[in-house]
């Protein structure tokens, strides 16, 4: 249909994110860095207790329940916790309520590609900062005026973290603004570095300081849409302020419920932790030995390249053959590779499938 020119005028034009595919097809699904493994067991018990009636009311539009879980685990106050409808929801009603300056926000060049959406969906000026040859953040870059500051740690889809002298720094530079540390995949860090990782830790003393994370990965509920914030409680009412001038009720009800569940069964968490972790360690070590360099990811994934096989050539084939995997056509990053971390066989499949099409190329 033709539209009146004047008439597009007053339309908002935006260029959505993209997920990773969720094909049926997929015989082994490596590409959105979900948990190869199922939620725990309360999760189940929790289900089989709700009761179709319970559907006729709103949810509870301040997920109180959820809330007071979160901050018991955090050791923080009930009005030091937002949740939404995703680590996703958060971020978005967090670039709304925190970035209303002038200046550009700064966020890396190479990171989650959604901040740049939103910034774009909500007109926020943005600046990218280069990583450095490494993917490493260059602090410095985030020593200037700027209306904000997001980055992921560790980062996506490169994997690798920085340390809590490194957030601390970027805190102390940046009084005037809100610094957002996205740390959806912070629980991988692993015992012996991942103690002190966590900008958690200075919440107490860094009133710009917002802390996200998700549900979606290290808690196997992707599928149940659960994330949140954690800061001060005069920044969390602002962001609950905006959130019920949007929305009071993104929370339903069995999501809720779910998560309070996951929140509770830590045992079954740190061994679903503690697996991931040493599959990725074992895999790194087997993709090295095939030719591959890889980057000393920290999360439920690795960023690698291969020294022969161009990365799209083996996303291609090994699409073919049912195996999905990530692969950018951005320039910086065309020639690598991001895996999700699965179960030990999937990785092993994997591994198979990839030595057969690095011989034949
Ligand atoms: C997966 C991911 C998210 C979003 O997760 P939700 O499923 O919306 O909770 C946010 N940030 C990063 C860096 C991610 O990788």
């Amino acid at each position: 249909m033709n539209m009146n020119p004047k008439l597009m005028n007053n339309i908002r034009q935006v260029t959505p994110y993209t997920p990773g595919e969720q094909k049926s097809e997929a015989i082994i699904k490596l590409n959105t860095n979900e948990n190869p493994y199922p939620p725990s067991p309360m999760v189940a018990e929790v289900l089989k207790e709700l009761k179709i009636g319970d559907f006729r009311l709103y949810p509870d539009p301040d997920s109180k329940e959820l809330k007071k879980t979160l901050a018991d685990y955090h050791q923080m106050d009930q009005g030091q916790v937002f949740v939404g409808v995703g680590s996703d929801e958060v971020l978005a009603l967090c670039f709304l309520t925190f970035f209303n300056s002038r200046h550009p926000i700064l966020f890396p060049d190479i990171t989650y590609s959604f901040y740049r959406v939103w910034a774009n969906l909500y007109n926020i000026p943005y600046q990218l900062q280069t990583l450095d040859k490494d993917f490493r953040l260059i602090k410095y870059d985030y020593y200037k005026a700027n209306g904000g500051i997001i980055f992921p740690n560790p980062n996506a889809p490169t994997g690798i973290v920085e340390d809590l002298d490194f957030v601390e720094d970027i805190l102390k530079e940046n009084p005037n603004v809100v610094v957002i540390v996205d740390e959806a995949y912070i629980d991988y860090v692993g015992e012996s570095e991942g103690t002190g990782t966590s900008a958690v830790d200075l919440i107490p003393k860094y009133n710009n300081l917002v802390v996200v994370r998700t549900f979606s990965k290290s808690r196997c509920l992707a599928g149940v849409r659960v994330g949140y914030a954690l800061a001060n409680s005069q920044l969390i009412k602002y962001l609950e302020d905006v959130k019920n001038s949007f929305n009071s009720y993104t929370m339903n009800l069995v999501s809720q419920k779910v998560a309070v569940a996951s929140i509770l069964d830590n045992d079954y968490f740190e061994k679903k932790i503690e697996k991931i972790i040493s599959t990725r360690e074992w895999f790194v070590k087997e993709l090295n030995l095939l030719g591959f360099e890889t980057t000393d990811s920290k999360g439920n994934f690795v960023f690698t390249k291969h020294k022969e096989c161009s990365a799209s050539f083996l996303f291609e084939r090994l699409k073919d053959q049912g195996i999905y995997i990530r692969h950018w056509n951005d320039e910086r990053i065309k020639d690598y590779l991001r895996i999700t971390i699965g179960t030990k066989p999937e990785m092993d499949t994997l591994l198979e499938v990839l030595k057969g099409l690095i011989n034949t190329a």
